[in-house]
């Protein structure tokens, strides 16, 4: 049974796809706050990050990736997330340039730098850091009381903790900025890796800043980049012996896959185009493009690009999740169920989110049989994935197709929770408790949910 009571707070909805954003409405200034939710490129920059929080002595199972849709350049770690924008991850051409910058983060946390705060950020609920450092003001992020889901993203941090985190977390002195490049350089050694993509990034942050004025990263702001620091940087970076190291091509051709994956949802077929100009015929390019198709054009044409890319890797288990995906699209939910299936079997670990859409997909086919199978693997995928709300929803209706009534009560109670929808999380923990036997697991977990008190 999860205790673990932590609120991933915010409005859950999924694209076409299951490329999975989590949208917190902001200020109309702001636009939206994303958080995206996706098993290729979290398990990718998860591989990024484990040796080098291994190196820094960071290493703990189940540090999160947190994804945030945002076009601008910026990352930061806190011990128990990495938070990095998808604007990152699409402007580093390598891998190396994103292990840099984890390098430098996990620098920051070993020298301590701003060591108060990160421990209140730990404490505090992801979207609540989300939407400080997006900057949203803290009066947006503490004040809203409504159901909807900006509200409790805000509980988690306290007035005017919005605003402390911004400046603390943007505003590293320059000496820890130096102690940071120089620890950063240390774990990239330990771990057979080249600082020349750090270099490369920080060169391209300083750069940019003296050009462009106005437009400037925000990880720019937090980590001052005078043109004599990148110099040191670089005399550093030279002396190692891995400095002519490249990344595995694998490991570029995988990294090349999320740019275009992120291009496609983001700005379509065209971004992936421009960005993959020099070799259009590539992997990454055929990616991006069977994506935008199954996003915008006929399931009929993404499946034959799809399928075209699986004859190439038939063991990558992402293709297999879009092949997934398309399927259901089409109306085809069996034959999507066989391609999660596969994606499963495939991928690293036991990845919740795709267990989810296998789930789902059972549960498209309305076959009683297999609706059942829905409900069990729904279950696995969310005790593996507990803050993932919308997949409640799921479980919900496939307990409600079996007339299981107080499952179904409990699993809509479980999705208003984790959605920081708490009243309603109540209303549904009641309602499934009259059904249950007292005191039985269905009821305790039942009561949790009754007697959880939001923070703040
Ligand atoms: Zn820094």
């Amino acid at each position: 049974m999860v205790h673990r009571i932590i609120a991933r707070a915010a409005t859950l909805f999924m694209l076409a796809s299951y490329l999975i954003v989590v949208s917190v409405p902001a200020s109309q200034a702001q636009g939206r706050v994303t958080v995206v939710r996706d098993a290729e490129i979290e398990a990718l920059v998860t591989e990024y990050a484990a040796p080098i929080l291994k190196a820094a002595g960071l290493s703990r199972s189940g540090i999160d990736i947190i994804l945030v849709n945002n076009r601008s350049f910026n990352a930061f770690v806190d011990g128990r997330r990495i938070f990095i924008h998808t604007g990152a991850l699409t402007q580093a051409e390598t891998p190396n340039e994103i292990i840099g910058v984890i390098a430098h983060e996990a620098g920051h946390i070993a020298g301590g730098h701003q060591e108060r705060l990160r421990q209140q950020l730990k404490r505090a609920q992801t979207m609540a850091i989300v939407s400080a450092l997006i900057g949203i003001g803290a009066g947006v992020a503490g004040a809203a009381t409504d159901t909807r889901g900006l509200a409790s993203a805000g509980v988690g941090m306290a007035a005017g903790g919005a605003e402390m985190a911004r400046r603390g977390l943007l505003g590293y002195q320059r000496s820890e900025e130096v102690t940071a490049d120089r620890t950063a350089i240390d774990y990239l050694n330990k771990t057979g890796q080249s600082a020349k993509g750090m270099l490369t990034t920080f060169d391209r942050l300083a750069g940019g800043l003296a050009l462009a004025g106005v437009n400037v990263d925000p990880y720019q702001i937090s980590h001052p980049m005078p043109r004599e620091r990148i110099a040191n940087l670089e005399e550093l970076a030279r002396k190692s012996r891995f400095y002519d190291r490249k990344d595995p091509a694998q490991l570029q051709q995988r990294h090349d896959m999320m740019r275009a994956k992120i291009a496609a949802h983001t700005e379509g077929a065209q971004a992936v185009q421009r960005l993959f100009r020099q070799d259009p015929r590539g992997i990454p390019a055929m990616y991006g493009n069977a994506i935008a198709t199954f996003l915008t054009g006929n399931p009929r044409t993404a499946l034959q690009k799809v399928d075209a890319l699986i004859s190439k890797m038939p063991r990558n288990p992402y293709l297999q999740e879009l092949r997934g995906d398309i399927l259901i699209k089409a109306n085809r939910p069996k034959d999507a169920a066989n391609a999660y299936a596969r994606a499963l079997s495939l991928a690293p670990g036991t990845p919740g989110l795709l267990q989810v859409g296998y789930g789902q997909a059972l549960l498209a086919t309305g076959q009683p049989d297999l609706v059942k199978k829905a409900a069990s693997e729904l279950q696995t995928g969310l005790s593996r994935e507990p803050e993932f709300a919308n997949g409640y929803r799921y479980l919900a209706q496939a307990y409600g197709q079996m007339g299981d009534i107080a499952n179904a009560e409990l699993a809509s109670a479980e999705g208003y929770f984790h959605a920081g929808q708490y009243r309603d999380a109540k209303l549904f923990a009641i309602r499934a408790q009259k059904r249950m036997k007292r005191g039985s697991p269905g009821w305790l977990r039942a009561q949790d949910i009754i007697q959880y008190k939001a923070p703040g």
